[in-house]
């Protein structure tokens, strides 16, 4: 898996204190800032005593955390880089405690910064199309249930797979009942895409209903490859998925579980994108722009 990081060492180098950060930051968030009072441009400066920017007049100031996922936390703003600089070069995620002990802050401090950071990766589901494989998975809970009902305690995971772009989407579901997985095919799967799934009956329903060539692999019977027709791909996802829950976090709780899928689908989905995973992420700190970037789908890209 090719990542495309910056290491400690720049880190460091470009990010030495609090001044740095909130520089960068209001330099990210405000590119052209204008005072709301003499009218000038770009005559704003680092304020020595306050976390923010003043104009040369004296009388506007721009305080860059405002509107971020720093706003209102009294963790220094370089913390807060040190702590996405670690969840962007890690491969499996950071467990809570892992970050405590790097940032020293409370366990609940570290949680908390960690669900910020996550809810960054939350993406959109791209659209798909071409050859998709679609699956589900059984996360957490102790017995071996049966599959769609019965799976005591666990958490149903469903996902999709372009093979062209290996590109993932992945969603908590309550079951795998056709009706419950239609609309993650009638939202975001293009006309004409050919459906690879295994003998589940839901997944025969849903390709009848809107009318989508479908191949499957037979599972049940000892069939896991037929010439293209597999879903190795996606279960191959869920097993770095499911050793990096295991690896890294021991317990989730069910209710945030769909923050694990998240960033993991946003890890996998990104590894090959040109941009270093801490600028991408920081680039996201704002809570307006990212929902705008969502809202138009600037989220995606081509391979
Ligand atoms: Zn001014």
């Amino acid at each position: 898996m090719k990542l495309h990081l910056i290491t400690i060492k720049e880190f460091q180098a470009k990010f030495p204190d609090d001044a740095t950060c909130l520089a960068h930051l209001f330099a990210q968030e405000f590119p052209h800032p204008k005072c709301d009072e003499c009218g000038k441009v770009g005559q704003f400066s680092q304020n020595t005593k306050r976390a923010c920017f003043s104009c040369s007049c004296g009388q506007s100031h721009i305080y860059p955390k405002a509107g971020t996922i720093f706003e209102k936390s009294s963790t220094s703003l370089h913390d807060w880089f040190y702590a996405i600089f670690l969840m962007s070069v890690s491969r499996n995620g950071v467990a809570s405690r892992e970050l405590q002990r790097h940032i020293g802050v409370t366990l609940k401090t570290a949680w908390r910064m960690q669900v910020k950071i996550k809810e960054m990766m939350q993406e959109l589901p791209p659209m798909m199309s071409g050859e998709v494989e679609a699956d589900e998975t059984y996360v957490g809970g102790k017995r071996k249930g049966r599959r769609g009902r019965g799976a005591a305690g666990k958490t149903v995971v469903f996902g999709k797979l372009e093979r062209s772009t290996k590109r993932v989407s992945a969603a908590i579901v309550p079951n795998v009942k056709a009706m419950t997985l239609l609309p993650h095919f009638t939202d975001n799967v293009a006309k004409g895409t050919k459906l690879i799934t295994d003998e589940l009956k839901s997944y025969r329903k849903i390709a009848k209903i809107i009318d989508m060539e479908h191949d499957t692999v037979n599972h049940g019977a000892g069939q896991y490859v037929k010439d293209t027709i597999h879903t190795n791909t996606i279960e191959n996802f869920w097993g770095q998925l499911k050793r990096s829950l295991d690896g890294t976090h021991h317990v989730i709780s069910p209710k945030y579980l769909h923050l694990y899928v998240s960033e993991f689908a946003f890890r996998y989905n990104h590894r090959l994108v040109p941009v270093p995973m801490f600028d991408l992420l920081l680039s996201r700190v704002s809570y307006m722009k990212a929902q705008v970037e969502r809202r138009i789908g600037a989220y995606r890209w081509t391979v």
